[in-house]
Protein backbone atom coordinates (compact mmCIF):
# COMPACT_ATOMS: atom_id res chain seq x y z
CA UNK A 1 0.00 0.00 0.00
CA UNK A 2 2.78 2.47 0.81
CA UNK A 3 4.15 1.68 -2.57
CA UNK A 4 1.31 2.44 -4.32
CA UNK A 5 0.69 5.72 -2.53
CA UNK A 6 4.31 6.76 -3.63
CA UNK A 7 3.69 5.76 -7.19
CA UNK A 8 0.75 7.62 -7.02
CA UNK A 9 2.17 10.84 -5.49
CA UNK A 10 4.89 10.90 -7.76
CA UNK A 11 2.46 10.79 -10.85
CA UNK A 12 1.36 14.12 -9.41
CA UNK A 13 4.96 15.03 -9.39
CA UNK A 14 5.31 14.27 -12.65
CA UNK A 15 2.40 15.90 -14.25
CA UNK A 16 3.04 19.06 -11.91
CA UNK A 17 6.38 19.12 -13.23
CA UNK A 18 5.12 18.60 -17.43
CA UNK A 19 2.60 21.25 -16.70
CA UNK A 20 5.21 23.75 -15.27
CA UNK A 21 8.14 22.88 -18.16
CA UNK A 22 4.72 23.25 -21.06
CA UNK A 23 3.95 26.57 -19.03
CA UNK A 24 7.21 27.60 -19.30
CA UNK A 25 8.08 26.88 -23.02
CA UNK A 26 5.38 28.49 -24.25
CA UNK A 27 6.48 31.74 -22.39
CA UNK A 28 9.98 30.99 -23.79
CA UNK A 29 8.06 31.12 -27.34
CA UNK A 30 7.55 34.30 -26.23
CA UNK A 31 10.52 36.09 -24.92
CA UNK A 32 12.14 37.09 -28.72
CA UNK A 33 8.88 39.35 -29.11
CA UNK A 34 8.50 40.73 -25.21
CA UNK A 35 12.73 41.18 -24.74
CA UNK A 36 13.37 44.12 -26.52
CA UNK A 37 12.37 47.02 -26.03
CA UNK A 38 12.88 48.35 -29.20
CA UNK A 39 10.82 46.17 -30.89
CA UNK A 40 13.81 43.96 -32.77
CA UNK A 41 11.26 41.21 -33.23
CA UNK A 42 9.75 42.99 -36.46
CA UNK A 43 13.30 43.62 -38.12
CA UNK A 44 13.92 40.27 -37.68
CA UNK A 45 13.24 39.10 -41.05
CA UNK A 46 16.23 38.08 -42.64
CA UNK A 47 17.13 35.08 -40.94
CA UNK A 48 14.23 33.29 -42.95
CA UNK A 49 15.91 30.41 -45.56
CA UNK A 50 19.75 31.11 -44.05
CA UNK A 51 21.70 28.14 -43.06
CA UNK A 52 23.59 28.19 -39.98
CA UNK A 53 26.70 26.14 -38.29
CA UNK A 54 26.67 26.85 -34.70
CA UNK A 55 29.89 25.24 -32.86
CA UNK A 56 29.72 25.02 -29.13
CA UNK A 57 33.59 24.54 -28.25
CA UNK A 58 34.97 21.73 -26.20
CA UNK A 59 32.90 18.51 -24.77
CA UNK A 60 33.98 15.19 -24.23
CA UNK A 61 37.27 14.74 -22.70
CA UNK A 62 37.56 18.26 -22.95
CA UNK A 63 35.39 20.63 -20.18
CA UNK A 64 37.14 24.10 -21.57
CA UNK A 65 37.70 26.24 -19.11
CA UNK A 66 36.28 25.17 -15.37
CA UNK A 67 36.76 28.44 -14.37
CA UNK A 68 35.46 30.26 -10.56
CA UNK A 69 31.69 29.52 -11.54
CA UNK A 70 28.94 26.40 -10.83
CA UNK A 71 29.49 25.41 -14.54
CA UNK A 72 32.18 24.67 -17.22
CA UNK A 73 32.83 26.43 -20.63
CA UNK A 74 31.54 23.47 -22.53
CA UNK A 75 28.24 22.89 -20.52
CA UNK A 76 27.52 26.98 -21.01
CA UNK A 77 28.24 27.45 -24.54
CA UNK A 78 26.39 24.13 -25.59
CA UNK A 79 22.91 25.26 -23.61
CA UNK A 80 23.63 28.97 -24.88
CA UNK A 81 23.95 27.10 -28.34
CA UNK A 82 20.66 25.27 -28.05
CA UNK A 83 18.94 28.49 -27.21
CA UNK A 84 20.37 30.02 -30.17
CA UNK A 85 19.18 27.08 -32.36
CA UNK A 86 15.55 27.41 -31.35
CA UNK A 87 15.45 31.11 -31.77
CA UNK A 88 16.87 30.85 -35.07
CA UNK A 89 14.25 28.15 -36.85
CA UNK A 90 11.52 30.37 -34.83
CA UNK A 91 12.38 32.56 -37.41
CA UNK A 92 12.99 31.04 -40.97
CA UNK A 93 16.58 29.91 -40.68
CA UNK A 94 18.44 26.18 -40.50
CA UNK A 95 20.70 25.18 -37.96
CA UNK A 96 23.67 22.96 -37.99
CA UNK A 97 25.24 22.25 -34.80
CA UNK A 98 28.68 20.58 -34.81
CA UNK A 99 27.96 19.06 -31.48
CA UNK A 100 24.70 17.86 -29.82
CA UNK A 101 25.33 16.84 -26.45
CA UNK A 102 28.58 16.82 -24.03
CA UNK A 103 30.25 14.33 -26.28
CA UNK A 104 33.11 15.41 -28.21
CA UNK A 105 32.05 16.18 -31.92
CA UNK A 106 35.26 13.92 -32.79
CA UNK A 107 33.56 10.51 -31.20
CA UNK A 108 32.43 8.16 -34.16
CA UNK A 109 34.30 10.66 -37.11
CA UNK A 110 37.17 9.36 -38.95
CA UNK A 111 38.84 12.21 -36.59
CA UNK A 112 38.22 10.28 -33.65
CA UNK A 113 42.18 9.32 -33.05
CA UNK A 114 43.55 12.01 -34.55
CA UNK A 115 45.46 14.95 -31.98
CA UNK A 116 43.45 17.84 -33.77
CA UNK A 117 40.18 15.71 -34.42
CA UNK A 118 38.13 17.37 -32.39
CA UNK A 119 38.73 20.96 -33.99
CA UNK A 120 38.83 18.67 -37.67
CA UNK A 121 35.69 17.21 -37.09
CA UNK A 122 33.76 20.68 -36.30
CA UNK A 123 35.67 22.31 -39.38
CA UNK A 124 34.57 18.96 -41.92
CA UNK A 125 31.00 19.44 -40.23
CA UNK A 126 30.94 23.04 -41.91
CA UNK A 127 32.97 22.76 -44.75
CA UNK A 128 30.80 19.86 -46.16
CA UNK A 129 27.75 21.56 -45.09
CA UNK A 130 25.25 23.86 -46.84
CA UNK A 131 26.17 26.39 -44.53
CA UNK A 132 26.37 29.85 -44.98
CA UNK A 133 28.37 31.06 -41.65
CA UNK A 134 30.03 29.39 -38.85
CA UNK A 135 29.87 30.62 -35.30
CA UNK A 136 31.80 28.81 -32.82
CA UNK A 137 31.12 29.70 -28.88
CA UNK A 138 33.47 29.97 -25.99
CA UNK A 139 34.06 31.93 -23.07
CA UNK A 140 37.38 33.30 -21.88
CA UNK A 141 39.93 33.49 -19.21
CA UNK A 142 42.48 35.53 -17.77
CA UNK A 143 44.85 35.38 -15.09
CA UNK A 144 43.48 38.41 -13.65
CA UNK A 145 40.16 37.99 -12.32
CA UNK A 146 38.92 41.50 -12.89
CA UNK A 147 38.54 41.33 -16.27
CA UNK A 148 35.45 41.10 -17.83
CA UNK A 149 33.74 41.43 -21.15
CA UNK A 150 33.22 39.64 -24.58
CA UNK A 151 35.03 39.97 -27.99
CA UNK A 152 34.71 38.10 -31.27
CA UNK A 153 37.45 36.69 -33.50
CA UNK A 154 37.71 36.54 -37.09
CA UNK A 155 40.81 35.29 -39.21
CA UNK A 156 39.94 35.72 -42.93
CA UNK A 157 38.71 39.10 -44.56
CA UNK A 158 35.35 37.76 -45.39
CA UNK A 159 35.15 37.00 -41.39
CA UNK A 160 34.95 40.41 -40.17
CA UNK A 161 31.39 41.35 -41.03
CA UNK A 162 30.24 38.64 -39.77
CA UNK A 163 32.18 39.35 -36.48
CA UNK A 164 31.58 42.76 -35.91
CA UNK A 165 27.14 42.15 -36.52
CA UNK A 166 27.95 39.70 -33.52
CA UNK A 167 30.20 41.74 -31.25
CA UNK A 168 27.29 44.23 -31.26
CA UNK A 169 24.60 42.29 -31.38
CA UNK A 170 25.64 41.01 -27.79
CA UNK A 171 26.74 44.06 -26.33
CA UNK A 172 23.75 45.95 -27.10
CA UNK A 173 21.65 42.80 -25.75
CA UNK A 174 23.76 42.44 -22.77
CA UNK A 175 25.92 45.23 -21.85
CA UNK A 176 28.89 43.65 -21.73
CA UNK A 177 32.32 44.86 -21.67
CA UNK A 178 32.84 45.63 -25.49
CA UNK A 179 36.94 44.07 -25.87
CA UNK A 180 35.90 44.17 -29.89
CA UNK A 181 36.47 42.32 -32.39
CA UNK A 182 40.27 41.36 -32.78
CA UNK A 183 41.92 38.90 -35.86
CA UNK A 184 42.90 35.49 -34.36
CA UNK A 185 44.39 32.63 -36.44
CA UNK A 186 42.28 29.71 -34.38
CA UNK A 187 42.03 26.38 -36.09
CA UNK A 188 38.51 26.76 -36.52
CA UNK A 189 38.88 29.64 -37.85
CA UNK A 190 41.56 29.67 -40.91
CA UNK A 191 39.99 25.88 -41.98
CA UNK A 192 36.32 27.13 -42.91
CA UNK A 193 35.61 27.86 -45.83
CA UNK A 194 32.85 30.38 -44.94
CA UNK A 195 32.54 33.26 -43.36
CA UNK A 196 33.25 32.12 -39.78
CA UNK A 197 33.84 33.67 -36.12
CA UNK A 198 34.72 32.83 -32.91
CA UNK A 199 32.76 34.44 -29.84
CA UNK A 200 34.78 34.73 -26.39
CA UNK A 201 31.03 35.07 -23.84
CA UNK A 202 33.11 36.68 -21.05
CA UNK A 203 35.31 35.23 -18.99
CA UNK A 204 35.03 32.20 -17.06
CA UNK A 205 37.53 33.85 -14.22
CA UNK A 206 35.36 36.62 -13.47
CA UNK A 207 33.06 36.03 -10.79
CA UNK A 208 30.69 38.03 -11.79
CA UNK A 209 30.59 36.87 -15.39
CA UNK A 210 31.58 33.07 -14.24
CA UNK A 211 27.56 33.18 -12.16
CA UNK A 212 25.80 34.90 -14.70
CA UNK A 213 26.76 32.28 -17.37
CA UNK A 214 25.51 29.96 -15.46
CA UNK A 215 22.34 31.23 -15.26
CA UNK A 216 19.68 30.29 -18.17
CA UNK A 217 18.14 33.56 -18.30
CA UNK A 218 21.88 35.01 -18.97
CA UNK A 219 22.09 32.83 -21.31
CA UNK A 220 18.83 33.50 -23.22
CA UNK A 221 20.34 36.82 -23.38
CA UNK A 222 23.26 36.14 -24.67
CA UNK A 223 21.65 34.08 -27.41
CA UNK A 224 19.08 36.89 -28.43
CA UNK A 225 22.34 39.10 -28.37
CA UNK A 226 23.93 36.24 -30.99
CA UNK A 227 20.27 36.29 -32.78
CA UNK A 228 20.32 40.29 -33.36
CA UNK A 229 23.94 39.51 -35.22
CA UNK A 230 23.00 37.45 -37.41
CA UNK A 231 20.24 38.70 -38.68
CA UNK A 232 22.08 42.11 -39.10
CA UNK A 233 24.86 40.26 -41.14
CA UNK A 234 21.93 38.57 -43.06
CA UNK A 235 20.33 41.95 -43.48
CA UNK A 236 23.86 43.67 -44.80
CA UNK A 237 23.85 45.58 -41.88
CA UNK A 238 27.59 46.10 -41.69
ZN1 LIG B 1 37.11 27.71 -25.44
Amino acid sequence: MRKFVVVYSNMWVSLFMLGFFVVSSLLGAETPFMASPNNRSSALQHLQGTVVVLDPGHGGGDPGTLGVGPTTEAENVLAIAWELKSMLERYGAKVIMTRQTEASPAVGTQFAGERNGQLAARVATANRSVGQIFISLHNDWHDNSSVQGTSVHYDKSQDLALAETLQRGIVDQTNAVDLGVRRSNFYVLRNTSIPAALVEIGFLSNPEEASLLAKPSYRREVALGLLAGINAYFAGEF
